[in-house]
């Protein structure tokens, strides 16, 4: 189940905005995100709130893993937005799992739009950009 977070605190994506006025709408459906940048905002708020079937809904059916389990001992520390043009949008995510090391992801997203609505395709990072050899 996901967690239950409160309206009025600011949203966990960042964005400086209370949840209400942020990534809420877009998880209790009331609201669907309108933009790329949007969606994968309230896809990493998801995460970060382990709502696994907000991630699994907002997931292009042809890309779309049939479980997701999320690890509740991971926590989601930032999110950046560095760029979001047209289906794309590139970020950075930090994350720490079970109080480890943080680490940073960076992710070159796709989405798509189908009947009116966006979904996350897949990941396009081009592999020579950050991924470390080896
Ligand atoms: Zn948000």
């Amino acid at each position: 189940m996901p967690l239950a977070y409160p309206p009025f605190k600011s949203c966990p994506c960042g964005s400086g905005r209370s949840y209400a006025h942020c990534c809420g709408p877009a998880h209790d459906g009331s609201r669907p995100a309108q933009t790329p940048e949007v969606l994968m905002r309230s896809r990493y708020s998801a995460y970060a709130l382990g709502n696994a079937p907000y991630v699994l809904a907002t997931w292009h059916p042809d890309t779309r893993p049939s479980d997701l389990h999320l690890n509740p001992a991971t926590r989601y520390l930032w999110l950046k937005v560095h760029e979001a043009c047209g289906e794309e949008v590139e970020f950075s995510a930090a994350l720490q799992v079970d109080r480890g090391e943080r680490y940073v992801l960076r992710e070159r997203s796709l989405f798509t739009q189908v009947d009116g609505r966006w979904f996350y395709v897949d990941d396009i990072t081009p592999p020579t950009l950050d991924a470390p050899e080896g």
